[in-house]
């Protein structure tokens, strides 16, 4: 049985982004509470369309789990992660970090990633990001699979991180901050907590893991 995608009213929609605009200058308990309520009523509400053929998209059960469904094209459309790849470089106890430019944790340290172009080895991804955020170059073929790390985004987007490692004697250049990072240095993990500074989400294990196994 098809259940067709909830329409959004839009006098509830009027009525909700006016009470965000409100909560917004009030930051109580209860106006995070609307104001996450209201962000998940625009995201459920957004209707979806094939990007083959335009058609809105229907939800339908679809091995054991609900799918949008294209009756036009009467197939699931599929929702999949994006694959996205990063090298942790380990010299002595400290790590290459980035400063991010980009959300999520806009202002955070992170390993220096990026998304996969299409048909790009993963670890090629990995070294091309790295001599592009850091300065740094290293061989694909020295890069050793070290961990992955699947983050779900506010906006219901998913990422899967395909993590490398490998030591600063591998790597040639010097450390330069370029495209998609603030700032580029070696940092002792404990020696940035120190400084005030933040660690991506769901990292400061698999940086520490690293530097523990180097
Ligand atoms: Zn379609």
């Amino acid at each position: 049985m098809n259940t067709r995608p909830t329409e959004p009213d839009s006098d509830n929609y009027s009525l909700l982004l006016n009470k965000i605009d409100r909560t917004n200058r009030l930051p109580t308990l209860e106006n995070k509470i609307i104001h996450v309520y209201a962000i998940r009523f625009i995201i459920v509400t957004i209707p979806n369309y094939c990007s083959h053929c335009g058609t809105e998209l229907y939800t339908r059960q679809i091995e054991g789990r609900e799918r949008a469904y294209c009756t036009h094209c009467e197939k699931a459309v599929y929702r999949n992660a994006k694959p996205c790849a990063g090298t942790i470089i380990v010299d002595d106890s400290e790590v290459l970090l980035v400063e991010r430019t980009n959300p999520p944790d806009v202002g955070s340290w992170s390993l220096p990633a990026g998304f996969l172009e299409l048909e790009e080895p993963p670890a090629e991804a990995a070294a091309r990001e790295l001599t592009e955020e850091t300065g740094l170059s290293v061989s694909a073929d020295g890069l050793r699979l070290f961990d992955t790390n699947l983050v779900s985004h506010p906006d219901d987007t998913h990422v899967l991180v395909i993590i490398y490692q490998t030591t600063r004697a591998a790597t040639t250049g010097t450390v330069t901050a370029g495209s998609d990072a603030a700032d580029a240095r070696f940092w002792k993990i404990d020696e940035l907590l120190a400084c005030h500074e933040s660690i991506e989400t769901g990292y400061e294990s698999i940086l520490r893991k690293a530097i523990s196994m180097s």
